[in-house]
């Protein structure tokens, strides 16, 4: 099997490229095709010699991965499945995630996922029902941009596809490199989101490390309860999780947001808008309220608008910003915790 370029770094390819004889300029050529000029193949690098060029496809190969197909929503969501290699942690059984092209007038944001399945098993998603199937490598996380049919048009990105992205930290931080870096795509870090549930060591790494923005799963703000629809509140609770943001500043260009699923009768109450007022209070951030689409065996429903309605009133009126999320891409379930990753076959 040939060794995938895609998601090397200029320096990665300047060994390379020296352990093939061919001259040190030619890894920033590399990158420049790959990045910049979005090109699948070396064949297409026509300023790298011929010889060049041959000597590389030897050993070598860019490494997009097609979508094996497409859905379009009514609403011009459109979801991609990708297949995947089985990954690296493991990775077995099915291996295909799904990407998510979400249009908003001038905007086209990319839904990126970050695994094969997902470890964390949080109870109202669909993704962590079907268990972990595996790590995606930087290559298969980039695929994601270059291989969908609007991949020159995309302006945002939110890694909140498939998977738990900070459990694949090293894959993901070395997309985001490719993503924002002068020699990659060259993307502003404020077209990027990370959404986690919180994985502390890996959050506080993010936060030290990385300039993009934050989005954070919270769904309740009592423990004991999300402990009942998301198991990682065991290892890192809702508190541990705010106190370390508190530390960080989001007054600037980095945003933090707070995502919560409106469960009927579950978490939508008064007593659980106060809580997050006051578990979020001083915080310069935004929450967004999102619409729960019912998935089997899993006992709520959405909230009525109603609810959400006046849930968001309150949390307004004491002064942090909250936003009903209009759902995308429902009709081919592509929306919030839909995404399965199944073929058509359903395998
Ligand atoms: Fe994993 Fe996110 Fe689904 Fe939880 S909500 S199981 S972290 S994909």
């Amino acid at each position: 099997m040939k060794i995938k370029l895609l998601g090397k770094t200029p320096d990665d390819l300047k060994r390379i490229v020296e352990e093939e004889g061919l001259p040190g300029f030619t890894a920033k050529q590399i990158a420049r095709w790959m990045y910049v000029r979005k090109a699948v193949s070396i064949e297409e690098m026509t300023d790298i010699s011929k010889a060049g060029r041959e000597k590389l496809a030897e050993k070598y190969e860019v490494g997009v991965t097609g979508y094996a197909s497409a859905a379009v929503s009514r609403d011009g969501t459109k979801k991609y499945l990708f297949p995947v290699s089985p990954g690296e942690n493991g990775g077995s059984g099915q291996a295909a995630v799904e990407a998510v092209m979400i249009p908003d007038g001038d905007r086209a944001t990319l839904c990126v996922s970050s695994q094969s399945g997902c470890r964390m098993g949080c109870r109202f998603c669909m993704t962590g029902r079907q268990g972990f199937h595996g790590h995606l490598r930087t290559e298969e996380i980039l695929s994601q941009f270059l291989a969908i049919d609007e991949a020159g048009s995309l302006t945002n990105a939110v890694f909140m596809g498939m998977g738990e992205p900070l459990d694949n930290y090293d894959n993901v931080m070395r997309a985001i490199e490719v993503l924002t870096a002068d020699w990659g795509f060259a993307w502003s870090p404020k077209r990027i989101t990370v959404s986690t549930i919180g994985v502390i060591p890996a959050l506080k790494r993010y936060l030290d490390e990385s300039r993009c923005h934050l989005a954070v799963s919270l769904h309740d703000p009592f423990p004991e309860e999300r402990l009942s629809i998301m198991p990682v509140e065991k290892a890192w609770g809702i508190g541990e999780i705010v106190g370390l943001i508190r530390r960080y500043d989001f007054s600037g260009q980095r945003r933090v947001s707070f995502e919560y699923t409106m469960f009927a009768g579950f978490n939508d109450s008064v007593r659980h808008a106060d809580a997050l007022i006051r578990l979020l209070k001083g915080l310069e951030c935004r929450v967004n309220l999102i619409r729960f689409h019912r998935i089997p065996d899993f006992p709520y429903d959405c909230s009525p608008d109603i609810m959400m309605k006046r849930f968001q009133e309150r949390l307004n009126n004491a002064g942090i910003t909250a936003t009903i999320r209009a759902s995308r891409g429902e009709d081919i379930l592509a929306a919030c915790g839909m995404l399965a990753g199944r073929f058509r076959d359903g395998k």
